[in-house]
Parts: structure tokens; C-alpha cells; sequence
């Protein structure tokens, strides 16, 4: 927030409310139980959020800034958003990966929260090679380019955190078949994720993912990907103190649900600001979370 000029924040007033109160405010909504204490980050430090135009991302973006007070960017793929510090991210085109890294370092130096949240779902009985690859593409391939480009700015002091929003949708008992779950369980990192997004993919297209124990749900396998990927990576971070954990914010009334879901998108977010601000002392890398106010532990 000390980053924003005057201007900005005036701007900011409208579609983020807390990041703009007054410092008293922030310290009495600071104690939230989302907000994890002790405080070890300052307002030095800089989270970023994918797909925060709207949404869980949108939530998640107004907690780290206003509530938690972290310098708070919002990427999101179109527009030029009336809020925080906004820069354009597609994390589907490798060129806008590298072209927002380039101005993350230019202007800040560093990052040390990535809110991995942006993500799509197709509506209803929607199913093709077309619309999987579509899927796999941004949910899974995205989210892992945009986590593999900013890794290097994140410090190694133990203040580093990658948040990926995953789904319970994505657990591996959506699959049908004990070695396709023993292939992801036990993955060791993009290459052998990639290489099974790649077997369902042309099962999809073959049309007998069913046969070979795939589950016909697109975004249940890329948030399957996801995971493992995530969890391969925990592992590979753990000695540089990065912690990279998954959650699922549980059935959230956004657009992606058509505003059925049975929480507010509020509430769905907690988790995520929960794990981004987890002491440096309570270092727990390579979980899969669901947000119960103090924040379980799920198996994958
Ligand atoms: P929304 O559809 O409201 O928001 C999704 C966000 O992702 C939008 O900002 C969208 O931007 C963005 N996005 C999509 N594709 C890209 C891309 N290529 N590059 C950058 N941004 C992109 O959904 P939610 O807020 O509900 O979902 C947020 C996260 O929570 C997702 O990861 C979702 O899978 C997960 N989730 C949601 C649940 C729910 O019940 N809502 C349940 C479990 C998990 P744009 O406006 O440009 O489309």
C-alpha cells in the first residue's frame, strides 16, 4: 500500500474498500482468523493474485491488501482495473507471462506471495478434445508457466509462498484406474504431470478415456494436474523455504458456479490469505487445504 499514490488509492476507495482504511482499522481487521499471527511480512512485501478481476481472486486481492497489508497486485487478462496495482496477465500466453515478470521485477524487485487462483470452467454437459485441451491449457499449463517464471523472484528467506487454487473436484479418487492414481500420487515433477495431461488428452480424443479409467470431467483433471504438480514441486522447494500448498475454497457463489454456491466468495478466499500468511515457524509445504477456520489438512 505504501506503493500507491493518491491518486490510485482515491480509485482503489470504490472496488477496494478496506485497502483503503485508515491504518487503525487495518491492525483491528488484521486480527481476523484468516490472517495468520504472528505478522511476519510488511507492507514491503508483494503478493500477487491471477485472475483478480473478479471472483474468489478479487476477494483474495481485498484481504491481502486491506486486511493482511501486503503491497497487493492484480493481474487478471483484460481491462485496466480501477484498484490496487494492475498489470495485465493472460496466463494462457507465455509472452504476457514474461512480459508481467519483466515489470514484477522491474518495479518491485521481488514477490513473495503468488495467489495462483485464475482459472476456467465450461458450463453444463460442455465435452471435447477441443474444450479438454482448452482446459488443460490454462488451468493446468498456465498456472504452472506463471509459477515457474515468477519462482525466481521469490526470496529464499523463508517469507515465500505459492498458493494454488486446486479443487476438491481434482482429488485423485475422481480416477478410475489405481495406476493412473499411482502415476500422479507419485509424480515427480512438470515432466511426468505433463506427460499424463497429454495420455488423457489424446484418450479424449480417441474417446476411450472412460475404459482406461479417466473420469469425463475436464476441469477435474486439470485441477488433478494441479495438485500433483504442486505437490512435486513443495518438495523440490522445501531446502530454498518456499511453501506451495494447495486448497479449495469450497462451493463458492461466483460466476464460475452461476452464483449457486453455497458460500460467498469471501469466505471461500480465507483460505487462501490463510496460507499466504503462514509463519515462516509453521512451515508446512505440499498440502492439499479446505478452510474449517483453523484449516485442515486433506489428503489427496
Ligand atoms: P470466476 O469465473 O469468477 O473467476 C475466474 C477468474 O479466472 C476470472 O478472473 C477469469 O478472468 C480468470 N481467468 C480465466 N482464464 C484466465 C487466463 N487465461 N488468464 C488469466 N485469468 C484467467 O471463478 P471463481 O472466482 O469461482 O474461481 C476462482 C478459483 O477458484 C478457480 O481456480 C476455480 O477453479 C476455483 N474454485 C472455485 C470454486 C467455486 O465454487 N466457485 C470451487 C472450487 C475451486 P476473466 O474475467 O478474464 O474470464
Amino acid at each position: 500500500m505504501q506503493a500507491l499514490g493518491k491518486q490510485t488509492l482515491a480509485k482503489n476507495a470504490q472496488r477496494f474498500p478496506t485497502a483503503v482504511a485508515s491504518r487503525s482499522s487495518v491492525r483491528a481487521m488484521a486480527s481476523k482468523a484468516h490472517v495468520c499471527e504472528p505478522k511476519w511480512w510488511t507492507a514491503d512485501d508483494v503478493a500477487v493474485v491471477t485472475g483478480a478481476n473478479k471472483g474468489l481472486g478479487f476477494e483474495c486481492a481485498r484481504q491481502l491488501a486491506g486486511e493482511a497489508g501486503f503491497t497487493t497486485i492484480v493481474t487478471a487478462r483484460n481491462g485496466d482495473q480501477a484498484c490496487l496495482d494492475f498489470h495485465q496477465l493472460d496466463i494462457a500466453d507465455k509472452k504476457s507471462i514474461e512480459a508481467f515478470k519483466a515489470w514484477l521485477q522491474q518495479k518491485y524487485g521481488k514477490l513473495n506471495v503468488l495467489v495462483n487462483n485464475a482459472a476456467i470452467a465450461y458450463k453444463g454437459s460442455i465435452f471435447g478434445p477441443q474444450e479438454a485441451r482448452i482446459t488443460t491449457d490454462i488451468n493446468y499449463h498456465g498456472t504452472a508457466d506463471v509459477t515457474e517464471a515468477l519462482l525466481p523472484l521469490m526470496p529464499t528467506d523463508g517469507r515465500s509462498r505459492v498458493v494454488t487454487v486446486a479443487s476438491r473436484a481434482g482429488l485423485s479418487s475422481i480416477l478410475k484406474s489405481q495406476e493412473l492414481k499411482d502415476r500422479f500420487m507419485n509424480a515427480k515433477g512438470r515432466a511426468d504431470v505433463d506427460a499424463l495431461v497429454d495420455e488423457w488428452l489424446a484418450s479424449v480424443e480417441k474417446g476411450d478415456f472412460s475404459s482406461k479409467g479417466w473420469p469425463g470431467s475436464m476441469y477435474g483433471v486439470s485441477k488433478l494436474a494441479v495438485n500433483a504438480y504442486h505437490k512435486a514441486l513443495a518438495k523440490d522447494l522445501e531446502s530454498k523455504r518456499i511453501m506451495v500448498n494447495t486448497c479449495c475454497p469450497g462451493y463458492c457463489a461466483t460466476d464460475m458456479s452461476s452464483h449457486r454456491g453455497t458460500s460467498t466468495a469471501y469466505d471461500g478466499a480465507r483460505i487462501f490469505t490463510w496460507l499466504a500468511t503462514k509463519p515462516p515457524q509453521d512451515f508446512e509445504s505440499g498440502g492439499f487445504w479446505v478452510y474449517d477456520n483453523t484449516g485442515v489438512k486433506w489428503p489427496m
